[in-house]
């Protein structure tokens, strides 16, 4: 039987639920325990599929091609483990399933409420991952924050369950802010016992509190919290602001959260705690023999969050090579040849980011030719590969008006195509070639040394179009070679240079399978990439 953490939040969004849900499940795993995360999103979407990366930053991507919460990179990159849908469910997919239940007949004569019925299907969607039997502890992050009309069912779901089970299976922990006030000079509790308040009249007592804080708090008003909130005082844990989130692990071990939550739970660990490799990555991540720029050419750069696993994915790959990665993002729409060249900026490795529809496209298409005829390290990202193979065929193969046919359906060169499947679909939601899926890699190439000289890969997609095998012989011929392929649907997945420092563009997500423990080979040979290129750069202009 697993046992049940459920993490809420207060006072204010943005408080770092995600982070502190994977730090402690990180301790937990540290501790010899197997641990989970999901989360329930409180909007009416089905899935953030269909969500523009400005309202919500990334979609993940799971291995069984579930489109989910940004959180769910944080999960799997923090614990090494692959999530999957069951481990992101929105308020939108629990009425989706009773109302095709109602439809079904199988409520019938009944009268369809909130209470039992919504509640029951959240109950049920909470204890899914129980049944996979492999779980000691089940951490739920319920997403929003306490207080809004959506989280409502969530909160009585979770106040169901805390009564079904026993006191040692389940835990609350509480995630808020404690504001700092200049002008008083002091910490302030009033909006946290509010928040506690608001949960209470859930019928929800907190076991801990989570404190955000910007300075540390005095024991006080740690006091004072556990006295107005009803939670222990040792409950009463303190979450300084700190200068990467790899640190949060070591700041929750520092107060002790793992051995609340193993005293709270009557947990026996196999160990004591040990965190060595994410300790060894930490020292490799804060103490940087190297420093590089690559450049992020795409579209949603106003918001970090929209390319969150890439930029995770560069974090990661940087401390494997002790090197600092600055990532420089880029508006693809401003790209021009005004502002071409870009050594203003000193590039040594450039990137261009996933993406749809046609805002930007031919300044992500003018970097991709910047970057080949320049020599510099390149990594096309699924729309960056598409773009590679259009640049490649109109200035090189002589296809001028070559595009993507999702940018332009009157090309006569479409070189990236919709695909077959892809072309009876007309709904959005969840329709795309989505999940992982083999590739086949040509010996001798690029991609064969990126990935250790294996001969088959598994990736994770999430797109509609793609190369268009009926330039593939063209396209090779003058020099782009198709070095990954599809075993059954012969797609080309990988295109790469010979000819170049570094050039590779990819029909998948690398970003999604980077984790803190295994940096993404692509991204580790990007940075090496790039090192390489600035040390050349430096030789070339000391002569
Ligand atoms: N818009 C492109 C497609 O659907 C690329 C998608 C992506 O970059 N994720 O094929």
């Amino acid at each position: 039987m697993s046992k049940f953490i459920f993490v809420t939040g207060g006072v204010t969004s943005s408080l770092g639920k995600g982070i502190i849900s994977s730090s402690l499940a990180k301790l937990l795993q540290g501790r010899g325990l197997s641990v989970t995360i999901q989360k329930f999103d409180p909007y009416i979407n089905v899935d953030p599929g269909t969500l523009n990366p400005y309202e919500h930053g990334e979609c993940f991507v799971t291995d069984d091609g579930a489109e989910t919460d940004l959180d769910l990179g944080h999960y799997e990159r923090f614990l090494n483990i692959s999530t999957s849908q069951a481990n992101n469910v929105t308020t939108g997919r629990i009425y989706q399933t009773v109302i095709n239940k109602e439809r079904d007949g199988a409520y019938l004569g009944k009268t369809v409420q909130i209470i039992p019925h919504i509640t029951d299907e959240i109950k049920r969607r909470i204890r899914l991952l129980e049944d996979e039997d492999k779980y000691d502890i089940i951490i739920t992050e319920l997403g929003g924050t306490v207080g809004d009309i959506e989280s409502l069912p969530y909160l009585e779901a979770l106040r169901q369950i805390k009564r079904e089970l026993k006191k040692k299976d389940c835990l609350v922990i509480h995630l808020t802010l404690i504001p700092y006030l200049n002008a008083a000079g002091e910490h302030k509790t009033k909006p946290t016992q509010h928040s506690v308040k608001e949960l209470q009249m859930a019928g929800i007592i907190p076991d801990v509190l989570v404190c955000r804080t910007e300075k540390p708090i005095a024991e006080e008003i740690k006091e004072k919290l556990a006295l107005f909130c009803n939670v222990e005082k040792q409950n009463v844990i303190e979450a300084i602001d700190t200068d990467t989130i790899y640190r949060v692990p070591l700041l929750m071990e520092g107060e002790q959260l793992d051995d609340i939550v193993i005293d709270h739970l009557e947990l026996d660990p196999s160990k004591s705690l040990s965190l060595t490799k994410w300790k060894e990555f930490l020292y490799r991540y804060m103490n940087p023999k190297f420093e590089v720029n690559i450049i992020l050419v795409g579209k949603y750069n106003e918001l970090a969050d929209a390319y969150k696993s890439i930029y995770e994915a560069l974090g990661h790959a940087g401390a494997e090579n002790y090197c600092k990665v600055n990532v420089v993002p880029i508006h693809s729409e401003n790209l021009d040849d005004t502002n071409l060249p870009l050594e203003i900026h000193k590039i040594h490795g450039l990137i261009v980011a996933p993406g749809f529809g046609d805002r930007g496209i031919e300044g992500k298409i003018k970097a991709v030719q910047y970057a080949r005829e320049n020599n510099i390290p390149f990594l096309g990202i699924c729309l960056g590969m598409q773009c590679a193979v259009v640049e490649f065929c109109r200035n090189i193969v002589g296809l001028n008006d070559a595009s993507s046919a999702e940018v332009n359906t009157e090309s006569t060169h479409p070189v990236i195509n919709l695909m077959i499947e892809q072309k009876r679909i007309s709904k959005k939601g969840g329709t795309m070639r989505l999940g992982a899926y083999p590739c086949d890699i040509y010996p001798g190439t690029l991609a064969s040394q990126i990935y250790g000289q294996k001969t088959q890969i598994s990736e994770r997609h999430r797109h509609r179009y793609e190369f268009n095998n009926a330039y593939k012989a063209q396209i090779e011929s003058n020099g782009l070679i198709p070095s990954g392929i599809n075993p059954q649907t012969n797609l080309v997945e990988i295109v790469e240079l010979s000819d170049h420092s570094f050039f590779i563009g990819v029909q998948f997500h690398p970003e999604y399978k980077s984790r803190v423990e295994e940096p993404h080979p692509l991204f580790v040979a990007l940075v090496d990439a790039a090192i390489k290129y600035k040390n050349a750069e430096n030789l070339a202009s000391s002569h």
